[in-house]
């Protein structure tokens, strides 16, 4: 059967540390990179009598999220300890939600109209404390001589965000996480970076065959901090379990690593039941009970969400130029450019690839990006347009060489100097006109048209 007959399930749990002065449970200050154990107490040490008090603004922002993904606010959330053992973890619980999160379950468009993520909950938590391996190779515990435990990070406040199995690709995968984090950004409730460990996802993994009902057992790759390494988790899950069903073997639920080396998961260890934790209502804390004027506050407070705006960009661009412009910040640079007359998927190359500049600029900037200037002509104009206040005019009067009978000796000569590269263009790579559109430019010093060079090229190439 072939491998195009499975289809694939994919659900996430995302963890998100909250950035809040405080910690969760403790007036201890967040501080990443503070030097080890300068930012710990009797609650967040777990000395025996220190009782936790929730951080207001933890919850505020957990409720933020939680609107902003269409999930139900609880009118009464619990607290709850789940029990194991680690040297990190010197309550020997970390307390966190269960049966009553603080928000959910809630549904979460993407945009398009083709994919409704269920959210399961988004619930608070403390992060555990840091364990820092000495003396092995770079941070594992295999043959490291000792191992010490950081408590700075411990009770830091953590959102968990667990969506149904209703992601179907890779791809979509990490769009959603992609969404989600823009979301996170934006609301300013983390930083949301998976390269400082702000931001970790598990990724929950399963294949079925198409129109089959129900699902099969998943795998579990936990602790995941880079969306590429992720993607190609999915990947890798996806044909390590077709390949595994169709030779008929019985797959289990577990926790599998990622190796990007032999791009391969392995079986970490058996997954434990939710039992194990024997999780119980916190006894310390009282529930949350957030009010509705609260609730009602923040629901006013909630911006035009990334998702929605990718929605609108999309009557102008396809899907992942919108995207692309929303989760790099910088959609604004594409939205003034366009509401100057520039053709949208010329501001979207603009916005991408060059610098900031300052908006009151945008109207200069996109009469010179309409007008015939040469290459050195935009390029300053950009550069200044970052600093100060530019005036059109200076550089309309550079105006690029459009002229054919002037072009064509010059992209004559280059095609004669190159004959190599002119038969590989012939010979269906046609990736090569960049290179000779690059030697025409050098050639010119920049200032010939760049529209009439492909022409030209494409004319001369094809003929
Ligand atoms: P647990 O409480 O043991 O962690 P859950 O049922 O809460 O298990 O699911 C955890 C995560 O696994 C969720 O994100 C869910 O969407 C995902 N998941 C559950 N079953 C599957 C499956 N068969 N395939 C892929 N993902 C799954
Ligand atoms: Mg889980
Ligand atoms: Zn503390």
């Amino acid at each position: 059967m072939a491998a195009s007959e499975w289809e694939l399930v994919v659900g996430l749990e995302v963890h998100a540390h909250l950035k809040t002065r405080t910690k969760m449970f403790c007036r201890c200050a967040l501080e990443y990179g503070a030097r080890e154990n300068t930012h710990t107490c009797p609650v967040c040490l777990a000395h025996p009598g220190a009782l936790p008090v929730p951080n207001g603004k933890a919850v505020e922002h957990t409720i933020l999220l939680g609107l902003a993904l269409g999930c139900e606010i609880a009118e009464r959330a619990e607290f709850a300890r789940k029990n194991y053992f680690y040297p990190d973890l010197p309550k020997g619980y970390q307390i966190s939600q269960y049966e009553s999160p603080l928000c959910g379950p809630g549904r979460f468009a993407l945009p398009g109209g083709d994919r409704v993520v269920g959210i399961v909950r988004a619930h608070l938590e403390e992060d555990a404390a840091k364990t820092v391996h000495a003396g092995g190779a770079t941070g594992r515990s295999v043959g490291a001589h000792s191992s010490l435990v950081d408590f700075n990070r411990g009770g830091t406040p953590l959102l968990e965000i667990v969506t149904e199995p209703d992601l179907r690709s890779a791809e979509e995968a990490m769009w959603f996480l992609r969404l989600l984090r823009q979301t996170i950004v934006e609301l300013g409730i983390s930083d949301a970076e998976m390269e400082k460990g702000t931001l970790r996802a598990d990724v929950n993994v399963s294949v079925r065959r198409r129109g089959e009902e129900g699902y099969r057992p998943r795998w579990e790759i936990k602790n995941m901090n880079s969306f590429t390494f992720i993607g190609r988790a999915i990947e890798a899950a996806f044909r390590q379990q077709v390949a595994a069903h169709e030779a008929g073997e019985e797959l289990e639920q577990s926790t599998y690593d990622y190796d990007p080396d032999t791009d391969r998961l392995t079986v970490h260890r058996s997954k434990e039941e939710a039992d194990d934790y024997r999780y119980f209502p916190e006894p310390d804390l009282v529930p949350v009970a957030p009010p509705a004027e609260l609730v009602e506050r923040l629901r006013g407070e909630l911006p035009e969400l990334p998702g929605a705006r990718i929605e609108r960009l999309t009557a102008q661009l396809d899907r992942d130029a919108a995207t692309e412009l929303v989760t790099t910040g910088n959609e604004w640079k594409a939205e003034a450019l366009a509401a100057e007359g520039v053709e949208w998927r010329a501001a979207h190359a603009l916005a991408m690839n060059r610098g900031d500049f300052l908006p009151e600029n945008a109207a200069a900037l996109a009469r010179i990006v309409g007008a015939n200037v040469t290459r050195e002509a935009l390029d300053e104009a950009f550069a200044a347009a970052a600093t100060g206040p530019i005036e059109a005019e200076t550089y309309l009067a550079q105006t690029a060489v459009s002229d054919e009978s002037a072009l064509e000796p010059v992209i004559d000569a280059v095609l004669a100097a190159n004959p190599g590269q002119v038969e590989t263009y012939r010979g269906g790579k046609e990736g090569v006109l960049g290179f000779f559109v690059g030697q025409v430019m050098r050639e010119t010093g920049g200032k010939a048209d760049p529209k009439v060079v492909n022409r030209l090229l494409l004319a001369k190439l094809r003929g």
